[in-house]
Parts: C-alpha cells; structure tokens; sequence
C-alpha cells in the first residue's frame, strides 16, 4: 500500500475531504448579517480562507454552520479597529503606552463638533479676514500662566526642538550635566540639541551645577540657556543647582534668554490638591523667559506641546518654519480649548478633570470601591482565579514626579491550578477580551489597581467574556 494510513477510517464521513462543503452553497446560506456587514466579496474571501485552512490542517472537517461560524470570526476579526478603548488598571495613570491623559465629554464633544463640519480654524470671524490658527488657546494659555504670548505644537518634544531651532541654531545652548536625561520614547536631550542645529555647551557635573558654571561658559557664541526637568529621573545626596532666580538674573544681565523644559508642568499647584508638588507653569516663568510643557501629562488635555513666555521670542518660534511643520490640527485645539476652560473654574476642576479627579481620589475610596467589586469579579473568574483586594501603590506616570507614589487598592486576581505561566495566560487573556483589561503582574498574581476604574458596568461586561481555564477559545 503506498496510501498513508487514514487517521480514521476512509468512509468515515466526517474526515473525509469529499464532506468539505463548496464555497457557493457556504455564502448562499450566509447569515444576512455578515453579508450586510462585511459584504459580499469579503465574506466570500473569508470563507475561501476557512477552507483553505481546513484543507490544510488535514484534520475532520467541520460541518457548515462551524465553518461559516469561523469567517465570521475571522471577519469581525479583521474588521476590529486597531487602535480601540482598553482598561488601563496598571497603577500608573499618565501611562504613555496607553495614551496618557484621558479627556472630559466635553472636550471629546468639542473635538467631534469641529470634526464634522468647517470651522473658523484660520479665519477671524469679526474681519472675515485669515485667522491664526493658536489664537484659539493663546489668550487662555497667558491668562492661566502668566506668559505673554504662547504657541501650541504636535507635542513637548516638537515644542523643545523648536524652540532650540528659532533661538539657538548654529549656537551653543548651555546646559548644566544633571539635565542631559533621556525622557523615555527615545527623547534625549543631547541629540535634539544636533537636530535643532546647535552646540551644547555642557556645565557642572551630574550631581552638582553652580551658579558660576553658567557665568563662566555664557558669551558672544551663547544662544540659549536651558533648564531640564528631570522628569522620571532623580538626583539624590550631595547635589547642587543654581539657584532658579540668580541664574535668571545672570541671563538678563547678559542678555541671554532662558528656556525651561517642565516636560508636565502643572497649571496648578498640586500640593493644594494633597499630590507632591510639582512646579506650576506660572511660577517656572517667573523665572524663565519661555517654557515649553506637555498638553496630555498633568494638564490632563490631548497630545500637544506648549510654548509660552516672553512676546519677543515667542513671535520667533512663530516664525520659523518648523512651525509649520509641528503644527496641530484642529481637533488638538478644540480639545485644549475645552479642557484650558476648566480650569477657569477651579472649584469643580477635580471633578470634571479626569487627570486631577483620579491622582487625587483618596486609597479608602479606592479600597471600598475594590472591596465592593470583588464578588462581582470572582464570578466572572470562576474557575479561572481566585479574587482578593490588597492595598497597592499607584504612580502619576509620564515622568511627573517619579519618586513620588499613590497609595491605593488592587483586585488581587490568583490563578488557580499548578504549573508555571498561569499568570501570564491569565495576563494574556485580560487582554484578549472585547474590551481589552492591563493590569500588572506581580508575586504570582494579577493585580488590577481600581483608582482608574471608573466604569464599573463595562469592566464587569468585559470580564464576563473571559474564557475558562485551559479552554483556547478566543471571543472575537
Ligand atoms: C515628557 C517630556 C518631554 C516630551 O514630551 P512629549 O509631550 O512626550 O513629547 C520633554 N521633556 C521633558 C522634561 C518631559 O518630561
């Protein structure tokens, strides 16, 4: 016999290839709603994929309903955006892989209304005459910080590298050692300087930088002096900065502007709301010519960089070409604008600022909050991982405040079973679901910090999508 031994027995319908139904008979009985949904041509391919999958695996062949079950799968699949909701309950709030700050409706709603239909983007309604695009946000930038004039860009990097661009090119930027960091994301201080076309001068050391550095490398080749928070980096034991006001006044004094990159750069005092303190955009231009800071850290907007400061060098970071190419669109302002009036209102900001509401909700809210969604959550993890509530630490996250910590409350969520890598597939499953769930793993458990659970309904929908133990099904 040179047949290879059938797996069963050749009349065995069921394994038999003859049983694979044909590609017109699976799509003329295809649900109306997946053709309506997907059309024709798609279904018909997807099914085509089915088969061919069939074919090739050689094992029994599903009947038709599995099959035309399988595309749709595979259709919705492929239809699922890429970039959807997910839960972030990994104790860091401003988490830059999933998207940092999160807007209020209304600003949501402000950005969907420029959206679908023209708007006065470049167009000044009183004249009928061009417009200037940050006009939007500008007077409420100056009014909120104290700056004279203010420019918005794609984000805090695009504003440093502008900002070196149009004051410094073909100059030397003197910085002090302790601030040449790398923020992550691959923004390192010392290559954005070559980019922007100038020389760094560095001063001082990594722990210590006096105020006679500065004056000693300050000259005729000097274009900028420039300030780095050091975000998510610390410097801690024998340190030395210069003083912020000295330094200020040695630069007026010859004739030098001085630049301040905040990275966060709050709009208020943190302090006040019981968070670690963090310098306010106000208080750093009182000792600074211009700063630059990130609209979707802790000012809890959309992504974009801010420029503001003094009105002689902001009109030169206008004014210079990359401007044009850093520029942000329309729905960045009208999410900033929305977000900037807020603030004007500083008595309901915590509750209407989702960034503030959440780095200050109190552990004892968080825990009774945990406690109160633990049996709702072991029921949907039967069988799969035992629930608990622990107390955990939360972080502000995007470089604010790296030493700083939250205290706050976790779903502890134990596997159950033997063998390693429990955790991770149970990991890999939260993830999985049709609202995707990111916790942290950590001592042989997933752990879901709630301080950032705020809809309780759909995170109780989701869970109940998870499968059972050692079951490879995937929902689509
Ligand atoms: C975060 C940060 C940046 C980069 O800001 P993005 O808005 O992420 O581009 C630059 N400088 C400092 C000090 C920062 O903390």
């Amino acid at each position: 016999m040179t047949e290879p031994v059938p797996t069963r027995p050749a009349d065995d319908p069921d394994s038999s290839p003859r049983r694979i139904p044909s590609v017109e008979r699976l799509v003329g009985a295809a649900p109306p709603a997946d053709l309506e949904a997907y059309g024709r041509t798609a279904y018909t391919d997807a099914i085509r994929a089915v088969l061919a999958a069939i074919r090739a695996g050689g094992g029994p062949v599903p009947d038709a309903a599995a099959i035309r079950a399988e595309a749709s799968a595979r259709l919705a699949a492929a239809h699922r955006p890429s970039l959807r909701p997910v839960f972030n309950l990994t104790g860091t709030v401003l988490h830059t892989n999933l998207g940092r700050a999160l807007l209020p409706r209304s600003a949501a709603e402000a950005v969907a209304a420029v959206m679908v239909q023209a708007s006065n983007l470049e167009f000044d309604l009183a004249t009928g005459a061009r417009g200037e695009r940050d006009d939007h946000v500008e007077a409420l930038i100056c009014r909120l910080t104290g700056a004279e004039a203010a420019v918005v860009v794609n984000n805090n990097a695009a504003a440093v590298l502008l900002v070196l661009n149009a004051l410094a090119m073909r100059k030397e930027v003197v910085v002090s050692r302790g601030e040449l960091v790398e923020i992550g994301g691959s923004f390192r201080v010392p290559d954005v300087m070559v980019r922007a076309g100038c020389r760094l001068r560095e001063v001082g050391t990594t722990n210590r930088t006096h105020l006679r550095d500065y004056a000693e490398a300050l000259g005729p080749r000097t274009g900028l002096v420039m300030k780095v928070h050091p975000s998510n980096y610390a410097i801690a034991g024998f340190t030395a900065a210069a003083d912020p006001v000295a330094l200020h006044a040695l630069c007026r004094e010859r004739g030098v502007p001085l630049a301040d990159d905040l990275g966060s750069g709050s709009l208020v005092d943190l302090a006040a709301y019981g968070l670690p303190p963090e310098p306010t955009v106000r208080a750093a231009l009182e000792r600074a010519d211009i700063v630059t800071f990130s609209g979707d850290k802790l000012l809890g907007a959309v992504q974009c960089g801010i420029v503001a400061g003094r009105k002689d060098l902001i009109a030169r970071v206008r004014k210079n070409p990359l401007k044009r190419a850093l520029r942000v669109d329309k729905m960045t302002y009208a999410a900033l604008d929305a977000v900037l009036r807020l603030y004007l209102h500083p008595e309901r900001l915590r509750a209407e600022l989702p960034t503030l509401r959440l780095l200050t909700r109190a552990r004892d809210a968080i825990a009774a909050q945990a406690e109160r969604l633990a049996p709702a959550v072991a029921e949907r993890l039967a069988g799969r991982a035992t629930v608990a509530v622990a107390d955990c630490i939360s972080q502000i996250g995007s470089g604010a405040l790296p030493v700083e910590t939250l205290p706050s409350a976790a779903l502890v969520l134990t596997p159950g079973g033997r063998g390693g890598g429990r955790c991770r597939r149970l990991a890999e499953d939260l993830r999985q679901l049709p609202v995707p769930v990111i916790g942290r793993i950590s001592d042989e458990a997933v752990r879901l910090d709630v301080r950032t659970l705020e809809d309780e309904a759909g995170f109780l929908d989701t869970l109940a999508a998870l499968p059972p133990a050692g079951n490879g099904l995937r929902t689509p």
